[in-house]
């Protein structure tokens, strides 16, 4: 999970260029307030 949105977006942009992960994107959680990435 991650504090912000600035701190997702690193995580994506790092995960693109080591994983070759295509569909990444960043949402605020309802249940605990932190941001998680979604695969879809
Ligand atoms: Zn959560």
């Amino acid at each position: 999970m991650y504090n912000s949105l600035i701190e997702a977006n690193d995580a994506i942009e790092f995960l693109r260029k080591t994983k070759y992960v295509k569909e990444l994107s960043a949402y605020k959680c309802t249940v605990c307030g932190f941001w998680h990435l979604t695969s879809k």
